[in-house]
């Protein structure tokens, strides 16, 4: 008999399929580009209002805007790459075993994500007031840094394919070059030791974001003489999100990423473009828009922000703890669980009995946090809520067909005995 589980065991693509991948893929690696391009020249060129060009001058106007390489934002790059590689090599911090692979293997991963944090954190301040670099020089050069980034993703992205090909680590492929281009063809392709999707996943993109907020920060007292509070909220409300990343950086041993997504454009480019030029964009939008809050209304945010940061950290929390010790109490009691024939344990305790995602409900209510600062001028500084939405609610549903698949019968149990996917009692 069908089971749900059985039901979602993908069939290998026909010929048609391979087509329609192969379609999807290149629509994503236009598309995708296109829309962080359309952003940035939104937010540079006309205070954040989505325009649209309307006549084939004004598409010839927008298209002329394009930013070209330059060699500073190639060597900016260069040196910030080759710095993140020397701290992920050479940094101090615990070498922790990722979970176990299909062949039983564990790799090691350094957890020294927080120490490179603290490190460039202190050494790009440092070069600031030394008067070594402006305060503003991710501002200044953006349109070019994010030409050279995109150059890098996609070239990078080229080597990651070749080298999964040629080497042992293959995943397995399809028929198409430009979807195994896209969703890559190895899951965790490595030279030496050196992990390239760990590698990407965090230190130059997640550290990147940070600093690029700082730089409009600095250009937004540069302009007006000030750093608004919407300024301040979203900069301090980012820092605590990267911080507490990498402050608990062996959580993103279990993640969905590091376990079963190959490491191919998608993931790359995400990592090395998407975060760090469209998760700024509410900072982009407060440089030309200092406006100030009532303090009631910077106390909501801050008291929205929280209550988003508890529920992400408590219940990613309570799982990890309770993978590592399943008798540890949560809220005050043993954990309750259901067993699995996979071995590990589904718990149903705490957060986790609540909603089958919780936690992606602490990020939204953040996501949300963040966007409000900048207020209702344009509905641009909420394109991260409304992707991150979206995101998440389609990740849901990746990670349910994909625990299905893994444990069956115990995962309809689980689904049966917490019904809510995300919001409890609601959705
Ligand atoms: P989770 O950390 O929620 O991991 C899901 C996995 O946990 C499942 O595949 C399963 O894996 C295990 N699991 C599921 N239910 C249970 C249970 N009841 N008991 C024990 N184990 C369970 O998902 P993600 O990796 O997607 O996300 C991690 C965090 O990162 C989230 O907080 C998310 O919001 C955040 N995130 C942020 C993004 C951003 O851009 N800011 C992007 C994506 C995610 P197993 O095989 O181990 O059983």
């Amino acid at each position: 008999m069908e089971t749900i589980a059985s039901a979602y065991v993908p069939a290998a693509p026909s010929v048609r399929g391979s087509w329609r991948q192969a379609m999807l893929a290149l629509a994503g690696l236009i598309a995708l580009p296109l829309v962080v391009y359309y952003l940035w020249s939104c937010v540079t060129f006309h205070g954040g209002a989505l325009v649209l060009p309307t006549s084939q001058e004004e598409l010839r106007e927008w298209l002329a805007r394009l930013p070209a390489p330059t060699l500073p934002a190639a060597a900016m790059v260069s040196c910030w790459i080759l710095l993140q590689v020397i701290l992920q090599i050479a940094a101090p911090g615990r070498i922790h075993a990722g979970t176990p692979l299909a062949d039983g293997s564990r790799l090691k991963y350094p957890m020294n994500g927080w120490f490179s944090f603290c490190f460039t954190l202190v050494l790009v301040i440092l070069a600031t007031r030394m008067g070594w670099m402006p305060a503003t020089l991710a501002y200044d050069h953006l349109g070019a840094l994010l030409t050279v980034t995109n150059l890098l993703a996609f070239g990078f992205s080229f080597f990651l394919y070749w080298y999964g090909k040629s080497s042992d680590s293959l995943e397995g492929t399809s028929r198409s070059f430009l979807y195994d281009y896209f969703m890559g063809v190895s899951l965790n392709p490595r030279v030496k030791g050196f992990d390239f999707k760990f590698f990407c996943e965090s230190r130059p993109g997640l550290i990147a974001w940070v600093l690029i907020n700082f730089s409009f920060a600095a250009e937004q007292f540069k302009r007006h003489g000030t750093v608004t509070t919407p300024m301040l909220l979203v900069c301090a409300f980012h820092l605590l999100y990267i911080a507490d990343y990498f402050w608990h950086e062996e959580a993103i041993l279990t993640t969905w990423d590091i376990k079963h997504e190959k490491f191919g454009w998608m993931l790359c480019w995400g990592d090395l473009v998407w975060v760090p030029f469209t998760y700024t964009l509410q900072a982009a939008y407060l440089v030309q828009h200092p406006h100030e809050l009532p303090w009631w209304g910077s106390l909501g945010l801050i008291v929205l922000n929280m209550t988003g940061y508890y529920l992400f950290r408590i219940s990613n929390w309570q799982k990890h703890r309770f993978r590592k010790d399943p008798t540890a109490l949560i809220w005050g009691k043993a954990p309750a669980y259901i067993p699995t024939t996979a071995g590990t344990k589904l718990l149903t305790s705490g957060w986790w009995g609540k909603a089958r995602h919780v936690n992606y409900l602490g990020d939204l209510l953040m996501g949300l946090a963040w966007c409000l600062p900048c207020l209702f001028g344009s509905p641009l500084p909420y394109f991260y809520i409304i992707y991150f939405l979206i995101l998440l609610v389609h990740r849901e549903r990746r990670d349910h067909a994909q625990c299905l698949r893994k444990y069956g019968v115990a995962w309809e149990k689980y689904c049966a005995r917490v019904p809510y996917r995300i919001v409890p009692g609601v959705y």
